[in-house]
């Protein structure tokens, strides 16, 4: 028998910051949320990621490219793609899912589907903005793409066409003095590049997800800590059996990151989650003079401002949740840093690993589950879970409350596999 206090309109699986921000949209749609989480307010990838609201990413990883470059990358154990050994045949399903996803028509259709979120979500995190009265917490200071020669450079202007027919602002750089216009101290060998002004960040990640939480807690929000085991029905109700006992709420939404297909297959839904690691050093304040957000797609990583420090971060390791994290991927980041911005200073630096959740087909998960319908799944936003949580939360809300939801959620199903 479930005490009367764990029972609960509706709880949220997961304090990161797809959690954090479905939880206060529901909150603003007047409904009571309690947010459960193992460890606390942003403990897992939402704590440490570059912190950038990446509007103009709409392609797809999955693309005929990736899998040009694949092989290059992977010849390599420490290059910005991996996979260990001992994880080759755990991921094979994914890949195979993942190369599916990258035919034509899938990738066309899932480049609109991106693209529809990424339009939503920039409305919506303006809209957060301005209820969170959090202008201080963000940097409006663009991104630079940068390319070493025209070959690199041409290969990617296929992308800034599709930019383009998405009305996706952005000037392209021919020279390495029109790129210095913009972020002086580049080494020369970065030829070409693409500027996207309209491109934000938060000035840390963590403060920005915390930020929230306080503003969710002071409207009567409850976060509470323990981990859930397991979701199970009963009449009508979602019971969690947890580490400190039993809870039930009317609907449930999982946003527990990477693991989240361990709740819902307790419930039997079979989603292929897997997690792309990603590692990152932070160096302390003076580090270097940073204008713009600084992003080397060839390479797989990105240079960019936290707080008053650094950070450089990025790789894809297609590792596992168990795996001990190899911190030498982010030595190598930092040491190719050095070598593109040849005044940083690189002492002092803080390392770390996180788990991006991810789908085969770069889309998230923002769905009623099929077994369950009072229980909706929020996860899978990869590499764009701080980009597009906002848009997250306002479709979550339409999927609890039952209402229309702004951009068809069609390709967001957890059945499209
Ligand atoms: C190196 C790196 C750089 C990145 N840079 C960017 C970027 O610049 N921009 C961007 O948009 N995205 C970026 N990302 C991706 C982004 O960080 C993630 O997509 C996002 O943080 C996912 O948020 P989440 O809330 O889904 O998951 P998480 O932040 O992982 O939160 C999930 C939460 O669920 C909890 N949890 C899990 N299981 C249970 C359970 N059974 N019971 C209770 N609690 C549980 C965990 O403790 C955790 O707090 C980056 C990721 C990495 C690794």
């Amino acid at each position: 028998m479930t005490d009367l206090k764990n029972q609960h309109d509706i709880i949220i699986i997961g304090a990161g910051i797809i959690g954090l921000s479905a939880g206060l949209a529901l909150q603003r749609a007047g409904r009571t949320v309690t947010i459960v989480d193992r460890t606390g307010v942003a403990a897992e990838a939402s704590a440490g990621n570059a912190g950038a609201f990446a509007f103009s990413d709409i392609e797809p990883l999955a693309t005929p490219g990736t899998f040009r470059n694949a092989p290059k990358w992977l010849l390599d154990p420490l290059g910005p793609l991996s996979i260990p050994p001992a994880y080759w045949l755990k991921i094979a399903p994914w890949m195979w899912r993942f190369l599916r996803a990258s035919r034509h028509d899938r990738y066309t259709a899932s480049l609109k589907a991106q693209a529809d979120l990424m339009q939503l979500s920039e409305a919506a995190l303006e809209r957060q903005i301005k209820f969170l009265n959090a202008e201080s917490l963000v940097r409006r200071e663009g991104q630079l793409q940068l390319y070493e020669g025209e070959k690199q450079f041409k290969a990617s202007l296929e992308g800034w066409e599709l930019r383009q027919q998405h009305n996706i602002e952005f000037k392209l750089l021919k020279s390495p003095q029109a790129i210095a216009d913009i972020q002086p101290g580049l080494s020369p060998r970065f030829t070409h590049a693409a500027f996207t002004p309209n491109w934000l960040n938060c000035s840390d990640p963590s403060i920005w997800a915390n930020h929230i939480a306080k503003e969710f807690v002071k409207r009567g929000g409850i976060i509470d800590i323990r981990q859930v085991e397991s979701l199970v029905q009963k009449s009508g109700k979602i019971c969690l059996m947890t580490s400190a006992g039993e809870l039930q709420a009317k609907q449930v939404v999982v946003a527990a990151g990477a693991w989240s297909h361990h709740l819902a297959q307790t419930l039997g839904d079979k989603i292929p989650l897997e997690t792309e690691r990603g590692y990152n050093t932070t160096l302390p304040a003076g580090a270097f003079d940073l204008k713009t957000h600084l992003t080397f797609g060839a390479h797989g990583f990105v240079i960019t401002k936290i707080g008053d420090g650094i950070r450089v971060g990025g790789a894809v390791e297609l590792g596992g949740l168990k795996l001990a994290p190899n911190y030498q991927r982010a030595e190598i980041l930092l040491n190719k840093a050095a070598s593109f911005l040849p005044a940083l200073k690189t002492q002092g630096g803080k390392q770390w690993m996180g788990f991006r959740p991810s789908m085969p087909d770069s889309l998230p998960v923002i769905s009623r589950s099929p077994k369950a319908h009072n229980v909706i799944y929020a996860f899978g936003h990869g590499h764009l879970g701080l980009t597009q949580a906002a848009g997250t939360a306002e479709l979550v809300t339409t999927l609890i409350n039952e209402t229309k939801p702004k951009i068809s959620l069609k390709p967001f199903l957890a059945t499209r596999f």
